[in-house]
């Protein structure tokens, strides 16, 4: 296929440097200067969106992303698939859907998990919102950047399943941490109270797979002095989001209120930003109750 790609850092980088390794033919372009294996770079999104079958946008957030859409939808050949795999709120990609379909384009919303590991392994998992017709003929660049691709429904619904994804991680792992930390408070050895939640009802992907305290269960980022990883600024966009989409549908999420303001103070106020997302457990160490 050829294929567009827009907006080539952390993630995009690699995902379009598989494609290419994979055989497909990819043009890319991103503001900053950049060069990825195998991706001839056009000098606007403009021209790399042009006469592509596939237009890919990995970019920061939703503003930017319907920026993007603005210049983009209209240089696209019918028929031409645009799949956005960035995370933005629910009415960003529901809007440049709208717009791409208005324009004769099939349109996807494919958010993804899995991080920069994922990315440059081809192992990320995508949630889909929008049409059978799209979703099947983007299939097989999914197969390639990942090992999943869940179709959740219509536009926006991709975006949807992340967000309250990243929801329950984030209270998860605070949960996770501040009972750890309670736990050494209790003089409870790590081991002990890991092997005892991870096998018990209080167990979670936080716990068992990413584990918070150095040196207990799997290896982690709390083993590699909680470099990310997943870090606490991109935790605190995603819980931004879902407050954002909560509050637009009205729905109570009391737990996920928390764990925004929570992650909010961690990386603004106090030393959390570029840190890994489970070092809220030397956050919570370092504290009593007042
Ligand atoms: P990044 O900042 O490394 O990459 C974004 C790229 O977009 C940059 O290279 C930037 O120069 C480019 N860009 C900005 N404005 C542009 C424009 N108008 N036109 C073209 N290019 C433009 O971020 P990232 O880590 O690659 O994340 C990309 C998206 O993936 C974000 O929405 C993020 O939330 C999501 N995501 C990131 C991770 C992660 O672990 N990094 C995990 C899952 C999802």
């Amino acid at each position: 296929m050829n294929i567009g790609f827009i907006g080539l850092g952390n993630m995009g980088g690699p995902m379009a440097a598989n494609l290419a390794k994979a055989g497909h033919v990819v043009t890319g372009y991103d503001t900053a200067s950049v060069a990825i294996d195998g991706v001839t770079l056009a000098e606007s999104a403009a021209a790399a969106a042009a006469e592509q079958d596939v237009v890919i946008t990995m970019l920061p957030n939703g503003a930017i992303l319907r920026a993007v859409a603005a210049e983009i939808v209209p240089a696209m050949k019918q028929g031409a698939v645009f799949l956005d795999c960035s995370t933005v709120d629910v009415d960003s990609a529901r809007f440049v859907a709208q717009a791409a379909e208005d324009a004769g384009l099939l349109a996807l919303d494919a958010p993804v998990s899995g991080g920069i590991g994922g990315a440059q392994g081809g192992t990320l998992t995508f949630m889909v919102g929008g049409s059978e017709a799209a979703f099947g003929k983007a299939k097989p660049l999914f197969d390639i950047m990942g090992q999943k691709a869940v179709h959740c429904g219509p536009s926006g619904n991709g975006q949807a399943a992340k967000i309250c994804n990243n929801m329950i991680l984030g209270v998860t792992m605070i949960a996770t941490c501040e009972a750890f930390a309670l736990a050494d408070k209790l003089g409870l050895d790590r081991q002990a109270m890991f092997d005892v939640v991870s096998t018990s009802s209080g167990y979670s992907w936080s716990m068992n797979a990413y584990c918070p305290a150095p040196g207990i269960g799997p290896k982690s980022p709390a083993d590699n002095d909680y470099k990310p990883g997943f870090a606490a600024d991109l935790m605190l966009k995603d819980l931004r989001l879902s407050q954002q989409a909560a509050e637009a549908a009205d729905a109570d999420t009391p737990m996920g209120q928390a764990a925004t303001a929570l992650y909010a103070r961690f990386v603004e106020d106090e030393d959390g930003k570029g840190m890994d997302f489970s070092a809220m457990l030397p956050r919570f160490e370092k504290r009593g109750r007042g």
